[in-house]
């Protein structure tokens, strides 16, 4: 057969799922000059098109081609903080028949699907077109695991977990592999609602339609998380930890314009000036990613602990961060004034390069897995500050499975703030700061040649070329 196999992807409509799955669609082009169909939903089609150097990405990726359906949202609606989950029950309907009709009337029939762990819906698309399809779980194995075991949690009564509870810190021992490691606030945000909610069911009907995948793609390396990934080995026959993909990636085609072409928002490359009059490791970068929100009174808390720290940082802070701004008369002069001598503020930055930035000491963060394995990758200790869906599990595998930081969870005061960021910039707290430097080695290696993960990318190559001929 000499036409190419022909792979779909489609992520769930949301940064932090967009920019791996589009950098695994990068890799499958290059690496095994694959006909790519990224799929995307129209609202962030438009968003991706109108940043991407569309002439310079055509000639790196011929053959990947962008398209969309409805996410069955109006055009106001909101698409972050809480309202993201709109996205689950829009999509799963409305998307899913569009969908289909989007595999129908492609040209060449796809070799295979490889579709977000969200959006499962593909996986009853493929089964009833005859397609093989893969799920990507654009999270750490730690946490897809955790996701394997919510109707476990609900027959042990660990669900609904009650915040401000003082059983928050009982230590959950239904998961194998996590009996020392878990606490009840350490759990998914989903676990704090009722059994039978429907945010809830959703997660697992997702988890249960994934096991009809033929393999699972993870944004993670073998040297991490070694146990979890085993455990899941049992549930999926194969399972391709090819992450950090970001780095895999620039690693592959340095310097390409592919570089941090999967954001939907516009990057200030401005701070990098600013990042290189600093002094080595002495900036602490601040971000919480693209979804999560705080409110006024949370946002002045760690504005004045950033402050009271005396260390400069780099805030990237979105527009809809927010959620009751109203206006800059809120802010006090005290915090402006302060900022304008210690800090730089964005609202958006280029946090690859941010994060491997010689002047950047640490990263507060929201603990998104993305951001996450780019922390680990570029060797920055973090500061956790977990909201929702899976940062508290991700917040805890940092402090204390691979103590690479240290966890803020469910307080933010400005003294709590304060003293952590003193610990990680200033008292550079040993086991932290040994254990960031080792496990950002694991990452290098894994992405290079030998690696585990450069491995794993050629064999998933490899095995769609197999089910094509
Ligand atoms: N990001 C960025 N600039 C910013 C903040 C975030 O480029 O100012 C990128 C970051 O590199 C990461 C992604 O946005 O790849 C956020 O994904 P993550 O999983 O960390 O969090 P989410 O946005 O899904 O909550």
């Amino acid at each position: 057969m000499d036409i190419a196999p022909h792979v779909v992807l489609l992520p769930f409509p949301a940064q932090g799922h967009i920019k791996p799955m589009l950098i695994l669609a990068q890799l499958l082009c290059h690496g095994g000059s694959f006909n790519i169909t990224f799929v995307n939903t129209e609202y962030n089609h438009h968003r991706l098109l109108k940043l991407i150097d569309q002439p310079a990405f055509s000639r790196l990726f011929p053959t990947l081609q962008f398209m969309s359906i409805p996410d069955g949202l109006s055009p106001e609606h909101p698409r972050a903080g809480p309202s993201v989950v709109d996205l689950f029950f829009s999509t799963s309907s409305v998307s899913k028949p569009e969908f289909r009709n989007l595999i129908v009337s492609l040209s060449q029939e796809p070799t295979c699907i490889i579709a977000d762990g969200i959006m499962s819906f593909a996986v009853d698309v493929a089964d009833e077109l005859g397609i093989p399809v893969i799920t990507f779980r654009t999270y750490s194995a730690t946490c897809t695991w955790i996701y394997f075991h919510l109707q476990k949690l609900i027959q042990n009564g660990e669900i609904p977990v009650l915040q401000g509870n003082e059983d928050m810190d009982t230590q959950i021992s239904c998961i194998p592999g996590l009996e020392n490691v878990l606490r009840r606030r350490d759990l998914p945000s989903i676990c704090k609602l009722e059994a039978d909610s429907p945010i809830l069911q959703f997660y697992i009907t997702q988890a249960s339609k994934m096991t009809r995948a033929s393999a699972l793609i993870l944004n993670t390396f073998q040297e991490l998380e070694t146990p979890m990934i085993t455990h899941l080995q049992s549930i999926f026959p194969t399972v391709y930890t090819s992450g950090p993909l970001h780095s895999l990636l620039n690693s592959i085609i340095v310097d390409s314009p592919s570089k941090n072409s999967s954001s939907l928002i516009e990057m200030d490359e401005s701070c990098i000036k600013w990042l290189d009059a600093q002094h080595p490791k002495s900036v602490l970068y601040v971000s919480f990613g693209s979804v999560i929100v705080l409110s006024h009174d949370q946002f002045l808390e760690f504005w004045y602990g950033l402050v009271n720290s005396g260390k400069p940082f780099l805030w990237a802070i979105r527009p809809d961060l927010i959620v009751d701004y109203n206006g800059p008369n809120n802010i006090p002069e005290e915090l402006k004034w302060a900022s304008k001598e210690m800090g730089c503020i964005v609202s958006w930055a280029p946090q690859e390069d941010v994060l491997a930035h010689q002047s950047i000491g640490g990263f507060l963060t929201h603990s998104g897995w993305n951001s996450t394995l780019e922390s680990i990758y570029s060797g920055v200790p973090m500061i956790c500050w977990p909201m929702i869906a899976d940062q508290q599990v991700n917040s805890r595998c940092v402090s204390e499975m691979w103590k690479v930081g240290l966890d803020l969870k469910d307080t933010c005061d400005r003294s709590t703030v304060e003293k952590l960021v003193r610990d990680v910039m200033e008292n550079k707290v040993e086991e932290v700061m040994a254990s960031t430097v080792k496990n950002a080695r694991l990452a290098h290696d894994s992405i290079h040649e030998g690696g585990s993960s450069h491995g794993n990318i050629k064999k998933l190559v490899q095995d769609i070329i197999s089910i094509h001929s």
